[in-house]
């Protein structure tokens, strides 16, 4: 486990178990160099707890690099709650969590994440103040996809040399909370779109009301179109799905899409602009830790818009360097984090 730690220059790894409730939870602490680690808990199924252990890992150094990035004064940490066979009451499990997370005296700050809710938030909130997007906060979700948006303009311009989105084939991989918001702000733009989700009432939604046309969720990867957009789950870019492309550029808010950090070279070599995802997804934390410090919409919507310059601005020194914008990035948040 120290091996891992070090490998992924991990500062700590805190876990819990309570008999009581049934929770069984793990905090991974990537870094608190640039302040608290402000990260979501997910509530899924695990095949084993080294499994779940390691998702945390990952998915707390993704959020230092993409809190670096986005300019706030956070840290990355994650936690996984393994969620058990049988949950008797589901506040009590929550509220041991916030108890947990209190002992860390506030070097760790949770939010919503996969398989968890605002409600969840608020069960932890009985027990600490060291949790984001409860009900009075809010979803976070819908400013992912306004970053999302955003973002995806950048990648037009940067790629097609044009920002607006009228007339181009843009296919979404997934309408849950982001996926949905997203295509229906890229429907408004004037964008054709191409959608696929594994629940069918999502696909119909998005046909009825957004004009979409479904596409099956294992061929959406090679439908020719301008941009692809993964916004379900992660790991969907690797060697071999990057072979079938037949976009222009990736650009969504799926967190982890590269199977590994070589797939981005692999993209760069077949002229496919990605656009890093914790750089493009960066729009729920925004919100969730700028609410969380009090400050106003007008704040928010103006920390929301560095997310465009972010990424042009990386794409910029790509061009010039000839490498992935996903190494520029990794490079520029190492940089900010470690010096
Ligand atoms: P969600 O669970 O609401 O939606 C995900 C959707 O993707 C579901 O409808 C699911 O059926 C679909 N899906 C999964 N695999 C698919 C596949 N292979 N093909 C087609 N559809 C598939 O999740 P969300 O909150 O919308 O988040 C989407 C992604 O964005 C996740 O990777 C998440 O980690 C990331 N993300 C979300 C936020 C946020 O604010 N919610 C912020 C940053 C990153």
């Amino acid at each position: 486990m120290f091996a891992l730690m070090k490998a992924a220059r991990l500062e700590a790894l805190h876990l819990t178990r309570d008999p009581v409730t049934g929770l069984e939870a793990i905090i991974a602490i990537h870094s608190t160099r640039l302040g608290p680690a402000l990260g979501g808990c997910r509530f899924l199924d695990y095949a084993d707890t080294e499994s779940a252990v390691r998702d945390a890992m990952r998915l707390a150094q993704g959020m230092s690099y993409k809190a670096a990035l986005a300019g706030l004064e956070l840290g990355g940490g994650k936690a996984v709650l393994i969620r058990p066979p049988h949950i008797g009451d589901r506040c009590a499990l929550f509220q041991a969590f916030g108890r947990f997370i209190e002992t860390l005296g506030g070097r760790y700050i949770t939010a919503v994440d996969s398989g968890t809710s605002s409600t969840d938030m608020d069960c932890i909130a009985r027990q600490t103040r060291h949790v984001t997007s409860t009900t009075d906060e809010g979803d976070p979700s819908p400013h992912t996809a306004e970053g999302v948006f955003a973002g995806i303009r950048a990648t037009a311009r940067a790629r097609l040399g044009c920002e607006e989105l009228e007339g181009l084939r843009i296919a979404v991989q997934g309408l849950g909370h982001v996926g949905y918001a997203l295509s229906e702000r890229l429907a408004a733009a004037g964008a054709e779109l191409l959608v696929s989700d594994l629940e069918h009432s999502r696909v119909q939604r998005a046909v009825e009301h957004l004009g979409a046309r479904p596409v099956a969720s294992d061929a959406l990867l090679r439908e020719p179109c301008d941009i692809l957009a993964p916004c379900g789950l992660g790991g969907i870019l690797n060697g071999e799905s990057v072979g079938t492309l037949r976009c222009a550029a990736v650009a969504g808010a799926a967190n982890n899409q590269l199977a590994g950090p070589e797939v981005a070279d692999l993209l760069q070599r077949r002229g496919i602009l990605y656009a890093p995802d914790y750089v493009i997804n960066a729009g729920g934390l925004i919100y969730v830790a700028l609410r969380h410090r009090g400050e106003s919409d007008q704040s928010i919507g103006a920390h929301l818009g560095g997310i465009r310059l972010r990424l042009s601005a990386i794409y910029a020194r790509s061009l010039a360097e000839g490498c992935s914008p996903a190494r520029i990035a990794d490079e520029e948040a190492e940089r900010l984090i470690y010096g």
